[in-house]
């Protein structure tokens, strides 16, 4: 049985918890380990440690930051199989899917290690006679990057190479389900040469999380989670004067048009609807077909969902089981829901056949699903897909348009005048055209509208970079000859 403990000033700590966390094997359904909870002492010592470091760090040359930041983008290229086992192993997702999520996580990697470019400011020469005037972005402090269960790697490397190429400390709190690969990652830091202290992971719950938002220390706040818990977050870290950008949950519709390639949009529906368990905030999860394809589209899902192995993530399954018993049963509860509510169960997962005593649950199609049903209206993360009919495009984005969540979305037509109109109207961050998971790369920025995020900024891409920074604009006069004497007016430029 192993212990997860904190990362703190470059080693793991070893005081005693006065609470833990089981981590399971989603598998096998088994305790796998414990983890320790921070509890406020923890937190306190962590941001001491980070804020230490931090003068050290932020004046560390950029071509020093980035040299780390290569070494570790080496070392994680080189332990990609090391860490995806490490997911598998807490969260259930097959291996070539944690891969991937640890793949995804290294573009931002290889995105900050152009810092020295992104950092540039702007210089305007002779703004007035004898005057320039030139900005710089300079660091924060320590900053603190809370993150959920569904991508223990990758969403905390959407935002800490980014924090730390800016000059900044860093304290992650990772998803105590499953902590153990940012542990892993801490230690390929420090080989990379990052000075100790500099990233730090503290792990627990409430606790630690609220010890963190009320810390006048920590100066920004990047949380990816649920809902409810981001609206939380941002506020109470807004309420003690941090910035924070809170990315919460989400509902993606893929809309079907009558013109689109339904093989094509059968096979993104399964991938985005089933991969990783439907345990991603990008999972298709409403998929609203446009009449008159409906029974065909059904058909060609149907097909599909039917074929999925469902099993251990080590041994060649296509779907992995859910995080928990918890969130098991509460996504099987989704589906006893929607058939009691009138829609069709077309595929049911609840009685999928896996032995062991893992967390399984089969892909699930339900047919029509009306607007007001609680399988449409609330996220599931699950292995869920619902199918919406409707008669009209102007049906099809009302209902996007007036969905709590705004995270992301897809549209599957063939029409390009269909599709350009449809990424101009549609109330959503991120849009996918014939694509279904529309997740940007490193160097744009990933983040949802409405109550998919909190904040103003998004995650990585120049927003990133700005979040991570603060703006600072200098006017500058080197002594000339030529003095102009008092003047108490409004300075002007002449
Ligand atoms: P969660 O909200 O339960 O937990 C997220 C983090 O908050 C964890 O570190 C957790 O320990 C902490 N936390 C939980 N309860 C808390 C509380 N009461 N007070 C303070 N902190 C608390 O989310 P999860 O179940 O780990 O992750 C799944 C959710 O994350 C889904 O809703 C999913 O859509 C969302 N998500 C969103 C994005 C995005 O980019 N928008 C990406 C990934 C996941």
């Amino acid at each position: 049985m192993k212990t997860v403990s904190h990362w703190i000033n470059g080693s793991i700590t070893t005081d005693k918890a006065a609470q833990v966390g089981e981590i399971f094997n989603p598998a096998t359904g088994k305790v796998s380990g414990t983890v320790n909870f921070a509890d406020v002492a923890t937190v306190d010592k962590a941001v001491q440690v980070a804020t230490d470091a931090f003068d050290s760090w932020r004046h560390s040359s950029l071509t020093k930051r980035t040299q780390v930041l290569f070494a570790f983008r080496e070392l994680v290229n080189k332990n990609k199989e090391n860490i995806a086992g490490l997911i598998t192993a807490e969260h259930g997702k097959v291996l070539s899917d944690a891969q991937g999520e640890v793949t995804r996580g290294l573009e931002v990697v290889e995105f900050a290690c152009g810092i020295p470019h992104l950092l540039k400011g702007g210089f305007s020469e002779e703004v007035s006679t004898g005057v320039d005037v030139y900005s710089i972005r300079q660091p924060l402090g320590p900053v603190a990057i809370i993150s959920p269960f569904n991508f223990p790697a990758m969403v905390p490397m959407w935002f800490f190479p980014i924090a730390l190429a800016c000059g900044n400390t860093v304290i992650v709190k990772p998803s105590e389900k499953d902590p153990s690969a940012i542990m892993f990652i801490a230690d390929l830091l420090k080989q990379a040469g990052l000075p100790d202290g500099v990233f730090n992971v503290v792990h627990g719950d409430k606790v630690a999380v609220d010890a963190l938002l009320n810390h006048p220390g920590i100066k920004s706040v990047s949380f990816v989670g649920s809902t409810p818990i981001a609206k939380y977050v941002y506020e109470t870290g807004t309420k003690t004067g941090k910035r924070v950008q809170a990315l919460g949950g989400a509902k993606n519709h893929m809309i079907v048009l009558p013109d689109a390639d339904l093989e094509l949009a059968a096979d993104a529906a399964i991938n985005a609807g089933f991969g990783s368990a439907g345990e991603r905030c990008m999972a298709i999860s409403a998929i609203v077909a446009v009449e008159p394809i409906a029974d065909a589209l059904i058909e060609k899902i149907k097909s599909r969902a039917t074929k999925i192995k469902t099993g251990d993530g080590t041994t060649g399954a296509d779907m992995g089981p859910l995080v928990t018993k918890v969130h098991r049963d509460k996504v099987a509860a989704y589906i006893d829901a929607g058939e009691k509510e009138g829609a069709k169960v077309v595929v049911d997962g609840r009685n999928v056949d896996v032995s062991g005593d893992g967390f399984w649950l089969g892909p699930t199609l339900f047919d029509n699903v009306k607007p007001n049903m609680s399988i449409y209206l609330e996220e599931i993360f699950g292995p869920v897909l619902s199918v919406i009919r409707v008669k009209t495009y102007d049906e099809a984005l009302n209902l996007v348009n007036a969905h709590q969540y705004g995270n992301g979305t897809a549209i599957f037509t063939n029409d390009g005048g269909a599709a350009r109109r449809f990424q101009n109207e549609v109330e959503v961050g991120m849009v996918g055209i014939n694509v279904p998971i529309p997740v940007p790369m490193a160097y744009f920025s990933f983040g949802g509208w409405k109550n998919s995020l909190f904040g103003d900024s998004h995650a990585h891409g120049t927003d990133g970079v700005h979040f991570f920074t603060r703006g600072k604009v200098i006017t500058s006069r080197w002594l000339d000859p030529s003095h102009g004497g008092i003047n108490l007016g409004f300075p002007q430029n002449t």
